[in-house]
Order: C-alpha cells, then structure tokens, then sequence
C-alpha cells in the first residue's frame, strides 16, 4: 500500500502552526485536535519544521513552566524528514523507526499535501495482513 492511499483514506488537512506562536498555544492545539505533533509551516506553504509533545516534554524538562512563553521556534525540530506520495508503508516504517519518530509529513514540489503517523501506518498494516489472511482463507476454501 502507497502513502496515496493512506491519504484517500484519512484526507489531505494537515495541522500547522507559524514558528512564532507560544509553546502554550500550541500545546493548546495539540489537545483541541487530540495529535502529536503539529508541522511548523514557513512563509511560502513549505514544511519549517516539527513540534511534537516530545518536544514539549523535552523544553519542560529542561526550562520547566517558563517554556510554555517560549517561541515555538525556540523548541522545534528543523531538520525534518518528509515523504511522498508514492513511497509504500514499507518505506515509512522503515523511517520512522530508523530517525525514531512517529510523524512523516507528505511534500510534492515542496508544498505540504498530508501527514502520516505511526497510527496509519500501523491501522494500514493490519487491514493488509487481514486482507491476506481471508485471500489465504478463501484460496484454501475453494481448493
Ligand atoms: P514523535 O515521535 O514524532 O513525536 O517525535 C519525536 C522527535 O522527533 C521530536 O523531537 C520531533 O520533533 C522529531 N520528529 C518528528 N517527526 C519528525 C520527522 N518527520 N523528521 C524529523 N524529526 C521528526
């Protein structure tokens, strides 16, 4: 299965945030929308950057409640990983748990179109292996 057909499925709305809003604000976000993560768009529609509740935990941690007037800027990951449309759950597993995140946000010609997590990929893995199971099942019915 395609990282297209994961996005026929769930849609293309991708959460975003401007680097400049607080911490708070986007913790805010991340519980109204019930998410990990939010992207960080730059000014021209392109990906900026990843602020997930790890982030968060991370800027706790280390600057405790002062964080949460931080820039969202201040905390997110700039160096992100992104895929495409055609690339299969195979690949996106492979990336997810070879940089150890669970978010992968989907770029064409640079513009954000979608986001995939952990949980689409998992949700799409086991509706494949189901899939298999009842072709083997109905293969051997008929035999
Ligand atoms: P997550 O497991 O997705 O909540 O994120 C764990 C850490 O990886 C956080 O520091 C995120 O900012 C970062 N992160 C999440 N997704 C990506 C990605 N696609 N590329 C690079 N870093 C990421």
């Amino acid at each position: 299965m395609k990282v297209s057909h994961i996005l026929q499925e769930k849609g293309r709305d991708v959460v975003t945030v401007a680097a400049t809003v607080t911490i708070a604000e986007a913790t805010k976000l991340l519980a109204a929308k019930r998410i990990g993560a939010v992207i960080v768009r730059d000014g021209g529609g392109a990906v900026g950057g990843i602020l997930s509740e790890r982030d968060i935990v991370r800027a706790l941690a280390k600057s405790g409640a002062d964080c949460l007037s931080h820039k969202v800027a201040d905390h997110m990951t700039r160096d992100v990983v992104t895929c495409s449309e055609a690339d299969s759950v195979d690949d996106l597993m492979e990336q997810m748990t070879r940089g150890r995140f669970r978010h992968l946000p989907v770029v064409e010609d640079r513009q954000l179109i979608g986001i995939v997590s952990i949980g689409d990929v998992v949700k799409t893995r086991i509706a494949e292996t189901v899939f298999e199971a009842e072709s083997l099942r109905a293969y051997i019915a008929t035999g």
